[in-house]
């Protein structure tokens, strides 16, 4: 079931905001990034909810026919990534419920790490899941407890572990609500933008570049932000945890032109980049030129190229039309899978010393491929360079990771995986100087680097 239970994902919202559907629906689509399997949008315009759910990404999933059937000036929307498995429509969010009185549409981007063992205690008294997502066990909860909307979610989430930045769109009799809420250990990221006098809120700042909102800030770990009529009041789950926001989102996972914990995820690249960079200054290491795996590994090449004075060039060409899945012919091609996405510029990279950067590696298949690609197009000198440390442990708070048999650096050595990823050299970066340099206002969830888990998952024997 693990596998229907990893969500790395986006969320929307739009509250007081006229044609919300329509201004969540672009919103999802600067948040593409986070998930491309299943998007959906839940509207109101004070009474019932209207909603319209698909598999596939937000272009192909609304239509201005769909979109028309969602009026109101509130809406949340989500957008959906999951490993495979399960039948996927039943599982695209916002979830949504509905009784004679009351209705509770839910999107959320993070994982609960004890959402298996809730499940089967509240399957155990009788309670029906139509999902398979975790997230369904917050509803349950919600609709088992007593009091108001405010009341009922906190009560619901004091009794769920785990990564959660959620956006919670409630109706009892004619009064509808909004909650944007943030867990914790505020793993996830989540902000709050103004929007022509009303609000909007989403998993990453770029959302609101598209839709023309301006960033008020983040939320606060366990901090509710709820809307309701002209009021907006903020209030916290509980004492805080220690916080742990997800340091992979600046690694890998937002988008680069985000703000993210309180730093531009651009710069925080650049700047692994330069670290990789001084170290190879320091061994005097010479190459003619430095490329980034497209597209997550440009900017720390950038960050390389500027400290090292060692030219950035493109070296590699990705194709951005790719869908999920592709007609291979009868035959199939060597190495087809990762030869659609990126392809070398083989003309000027005969006989170069190349300086080779990608974010992270996870089962090192990328970096074996790309590397045998530079090398058939006549590269002399491949210095691979990570601007990570190496991967060894699984998320269990919403990034996507496998599991450590199939992790390459829990399973080899540096040496072995240089030697595997046919490179001349492999560094990648170390934890307590990613720390140095960034300098994170709080402490960070490293576990996929370290092993060491903010909060033990119980789902996980
Ligand atoms: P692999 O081929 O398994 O080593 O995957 C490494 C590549 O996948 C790198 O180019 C990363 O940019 C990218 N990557 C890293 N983590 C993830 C993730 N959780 N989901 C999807 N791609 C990832």
């Amino acid at each position: 079931m693990s596998g229907d239970f990893k969500d790395k994902c986006g969320v929307f919202a739009a509250w007081n905001v006229p044609e919300a559907a329509h201004v969540t629906y672009l919103g999802l689509f600067a948040l593409q990034h986070r998930g491309q399997e299943g998007a959906g949008i839940v509207a109101s315009n004070g009474g019932r909810f209207q909603g319209h759910r698909g598999e596939g990404l937000v272009y192909n999933v609304f239509s201005k026919a769909t979109l028309a059937n969602l009026p109101g000036d509130r809406a949340i929307g989500h957008v959906r990534y999951s490993t495979a498995g399960g039948s996927l429509a039943k599982n695209v969010q916002p979830l949504w419920v509905e009784s004679s009185l009351s209705e509770v549409a839910i999107a959320h981007n993070g994982n609960l790490t004890n959402a298996v063992t809730i499940r089967h205690q509240l399957e155990k008294k009788g309670s029906v899941f139509q999902t398979l997502v975790d997230t369904e066990v917050i509803l349950h909860l919600m609709a088992v407890a007593e009091g108001n909307a405010a009341a009922k979610l906190k009560t619901a989430l004091s009794q769920v572990e785990g990564a959660y930045s959620l956006i919670v769109m409630t109706r009892e009799a004619n009064e509808t609500k909004v909650f944007v809420v943030k867990d914790p250990y505020g793993f996830r990221p989540l902000a709050l933008g103004r929007l022509d006098g009303g609000w909007v809120a989403a998993s990453e700042s770029c959302a609101f570049d598209l839709v023309g909102a301006e960033m008020v800030r983040e939320l606060e770990p366990g901090e509710v932000v709820e809307f309701s009529g002209n009021e907006v009041k903020s209030w916290f789950l509980k004492e805080k945890a220690k916080p742990a926001p997800c340091v992979f989102e600046w690694i890998y996972f937002s988008r680069p032109d985000s703000l993210v914990f309180g730093e531009s995820v651009y710069e925080m690249r650049k700047k692994l980049g330069e670290i990789l960079a001084e170290q190879d200054k320091a061994n005097g290491l010479k190459a003619d030129m430095v490329i980034g795996v497209p597209d997550s590994g440009i900017p720390a090449a950038i960050g390389y190229s500027q400290a090292s004075g060692i030219p950035f060039e493109m070296g590699l060409i990705r194709n951005h039309y790719i869908g999920r899945t592709f007609i291979e012919p009868l035959q199939s091609i060597r190495d087809f899978s990762v030869k659609i996405k990126q392809n070398p510029l083989r003309g000027s990279l005969v006989g170069k010393k190349v300086v080779v950067i990608d974010d992270s590696v996870v089962r090192g298949t990328t970096s074996k491929k790309i590397n045998q690609f530079l090398r058939d197009a006549g590269v002399a000198e491949i210095h691979m360079r990570i601007s990570a440390p190496p991967t060894i442990s699984p998320c269990y708070y919403g990034i996507d990771t496998p599991q450590k048999k199939e992790l390459i650096a829990a399973n080899m050595t540096v040496n072995e995986i240089r030697d595997f990823m046919v490179a001349d050299t492999l560094t990648y970066l170390n934890m307590d100087l990613i720390t140095e340099r960034l300098k994170p206002k709080t402490s960070m969830c490293d576990a996929c680097f370290t092993g060491k888990y903010p909060i033990k998952p119980k789902d996980i024997v």
